[in-house]
């Protein structure tokens, strides 16, 4: 009988405690087993073999699941790296880094691929039989190359050979295809050219390029990921949402012609576990993804490209908690390969790292075309409002319209009302188990929490005095596109929010609609981030102080780099755009910066405000959540805490919204030291076990976020 250390799943509270059972056959570090713990049968996670123990009574192993590891070396040291820097426990990042289903069911559907018939244009001469085909089937492409064969019958083939259609394979599904598959290979503009150069001939691991909208930042990642796929090495391309992602697949397969694993969360199990074993069996050295995709099972990663670095998505939100900005550094470190985050609108803590040359800057300071959008700010204090809209975008609308240009309208709300309020007795509706205003939605007509998302039934009663009569306050994107389509009625409109990106492969069909046939495109951040439509001349940016009222630390950054991000979808083309931004502080320094497309100016005055209030970049933040159904209780375990940490700058305890009925209680840690941090949370962890209380110590490292 040889020894065996395990992790035990579901063991919480005693953070990393490893345990010793006795199995006789061989297991290898990384297996699952069976073992009894407690009297229950529980998953435990093999650490150490071989291991020497004195102990008496050491109970066998039940099972061994796995024959073979389901983490190489690399991602068992990632995890232990990712347990030290977030204070969380190694088998919560196990748990992160594995597909969730390693047990392929019988739903199991395999992801076939298939040829697909493109347009392509050709010199060589056709015969009048393949001509006439030919100019019958054009318009008609892209098509399945089974249904194009039929159609051509002979003549399929001197058409591909000839270069007047291409084929290229995708996966086999029944959803839409990606529209411009069709690759345009440019001429690099020289400021790409110099970039490319840079990052190739330096010795340096991580870089920020730094490119403002519309610059060719993903260009440049393709001609990166091209010199690193030749030398048959993988890359790793990160999008922050999955909205992003069906542009980024086209791209890539467009200019690579080749598989990619594609990795997000609204794959199911069973396709993300595929898509994970095609990484593994080496089938593919292309992965695109979010942020999960940082873990996939490479074995000789060549570069990492994170797109669009500053979203905060890019950092989870429960445990762990980690930034896949800090896995990306590790994994590249590990595999002596070099990272490139991008961004128009860096995130302070990128850009200041590269003003101290940690990270290597490289800058792309024009658009391809030369024209960055004319910025318009709006100020409602001077307008009326019809709609949600003032006359000049209105009008500004329809001259876009009229001239067959697209439209894209954001407003960061979504649903209908955002507050329901009696009018008669002004009860407010609220979620009874967060205590915040719920959102009414007509197109379920019922009332959901943002928080929590639950949704309730609303019978259009007060239930304090049964009135029922509500104020119509307030517009999410829902009631926004209601009064779009009636100012203009034959405008098509596609709207993109949570609510109508629910469904699988959503974005991608509504992005392909916009593109082929919408007039609007209106919705919250989504339609912020990434797009690139060159018939886009005119951005209308709705309610943009909503972002500036919070009073997070970052919410000045965050609303920067939306409000950028969104003036960065106008005029991409050759064509010139213009962006509205309707607002009531047309005078903030955030306000400002975007009217001049001043990132530096903007950097600069933030920096300083951060200096000031001492954040980060200038601290490092650790955020702590108490959370009971006793407030008392919460505040009290708080003061301990509290109490605790008194080497540090602490702020708090401050009482925050409930979450399931529990009252949550908040700390904020700050300190110059990162290590010491560290060290003291672990040891923080140690003394609320030792407390014996069933209130929950929720930790949150390095959060970009603070929870009001
Ligand atoms: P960014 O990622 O910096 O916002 P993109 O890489 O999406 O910019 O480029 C913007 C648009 O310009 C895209 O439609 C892209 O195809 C096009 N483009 C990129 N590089 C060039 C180039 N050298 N010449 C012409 N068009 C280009
Ligand atoms: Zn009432
Ligand atoms: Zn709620």
């Amino acid at each position: 009988m040889k020894l065996i250390n395990v992790y035990i799943e579901h063991l919480t509270l005693q953070l990393n405690q490893l345990f010793t059972y006795a199995c006789d056959e061989p297991v290898q570090k990384g297996c699952r087993v069976k073992v009894d713990f407690a009297h229950r049968e529980c998953i435990g996670f093999v650490q150490e073999t071989d291991v020497k123990s004195d102990l008496k009574n050491i109970k066998p192993v039940l099972e061994v699941i796995d024959k073979e590891p389901l983490l190489n070396e690399e991602l068992l040291d990632l995890a232990q790296y990712i347990s030290k820097r977030y204070v969380c426990s190694v088998i919560s990042a196990y748990k992160t880094m594995l597909p969730p289903a390693l047990r392929p069911s019988s739903t199991y559907k395999k992801i076939i691929y298939e040829d697909h018939v493109y347009l392509s244009s050709s010199t060589l001469p056709l015969t009048s039989k393949q001509a006439n085909v030919y100019e019958e089937i054009k318009d008609k492409l892209p098509m399945k190359a089974s249904e194009f064969r039929k159609l051509t019958k002979s003549l399929a083939k001197p058409l591909i050979e000839k270069g007047y259609v291409k084929l290229r394979k995708l996966p086999k599904s029944n959803d839409v295809l990606p529209s411009y598959i069709e690759d345009s290979i440019h001429e690099l503009t020289l400021e790409q050219k110099n970039a490319i150069e840079e990052i190739e001939n330096s010795n340096d691991s991580c870089f920020l390029l730094h490119g403002v909208t519309g610059s060719g930042k993903t260009e440049v990642f393709l001609h990166l990921a091209q010199t690193v796929l030749k030398q048959n090495k993988q890359v790793l391309f990160l999008v922050p949402e999955i909205g992003l992602t069906p542009m980024m697949i086209e791209r890539v397969m467009a200019r690579f012609q080749r598989k990619v694993a594609i990795y997000h969360s609204q794959l199911n199990d069973q396709e993300k576990y595929e898509q994970y074993c095609l990484v593994k069996d080496k089938k593919v050295d292309i992965v695109i993804g979010t942020r999960s995709a940082a873990f996939m099972p490479f074995d000789d990663l060549g570069l990492i490209l994170m797109d669009e670095e500053h979203d905060t998505s890019y950092k989870q939100d429960s445990m762990p908690r980690y930034h896949t900005r800090d896995i990306a550094l590790w994994r590249a470190k590990y595999h002596g390969c070099k990272v490139v985050l991008s961004s128009a609108t860096p995130s302070l803590e990128s850009y200041s790292r590269a003003y101290k040359n940690v990270y290597h800057l490289v800058s792309l300071t024009k658009r391809i075309y030369d024209q960055m959008p004319e910025i318009h700010l709006v100020d409602m204090k001077e307008e009326r409002n019809q709609f949600g809209l003032s006359q000049r975008l209105i009008d500004a609308i329809q001259k876009t319209l009229d001239k067959n240009d697209q439209v894209i309208l954001l407003l960061n709300r979504r649903g209908y009302l955002p507050v329901v309020r009696c009018s008669n007795c002004n009860e407010v509706m609220m979620c009874p188990d967060c205590g915040i205003a719920l959102t009414y939605h007509k197109s379920n007509d019922s009332l959901m929490c943002h928080c929590c998302g639950n949704v309730y039934r609303f019978d259009h009663t007060c239930p304090k005095c049964h009135s029922h009569h509500f104020f119509q306050v307030g517009m999410g994107t829902e009631r926004l596109e209601e009064n779009i389509q009636m100012l203009f009625p034959n405008a098509n409109i596609v709207r993109m929010d949570a609510d109508s990106t629910k469904r699988k492969n959503a974005h991608a069909k509504l992005l392909k609609e916009f593109e082929q046939s919408g007039d609007i495109l209106l919705g919250t951040q989504m339609v912020a981030k990434g797009l690139d439509f060159e018939r886009v001349t005119l951005v209308g940016i709705l309610q943009a102080d909503n972002a500036l009222i919070h009073s997070d630390y970052r919410s000045c950054e965050i609303a920067y780099q939306m409000l950028e991000q969104a003036s960065g979808r106008s005029g991409r083309g050759v064509k010139k755009g213009d962006v509205y931004i309707q607002t009531y502080d047309p005078g903030h320094y955030v306000m400002q910066s975007v009217l001049k497309h001043d990132y530096l100016g903007f950097f600069r005055k933030e920096m300083s405000y951060r200096h000031l209030g001492v954040y980060p970049p200038y601290v490092f933040l650790c955020c702590i959540i108490y959370s009971h159904e006793s407030l008392e209780k919460a505040m009290d375990v708080a003061l301990l805490g509290k109490q605790f940490l008194s080497q540090f700058k602490v702020l708090g305890p401050l009482e925050i919204n409930m979450r399931q009925r529990q009252k949550r209680v908040r700390l904020i840690v700050k300190s110059k030291d990162e290590t010491q941090l560290n060290q003291t949370i672990w040891k923080l962890v140690e003394y609320h076990r030792s407390l014996k209380t069933n209130v929950k110590q929720d930790i949150n490292m390095y959060p970009l976020i603070l929870e009001e």
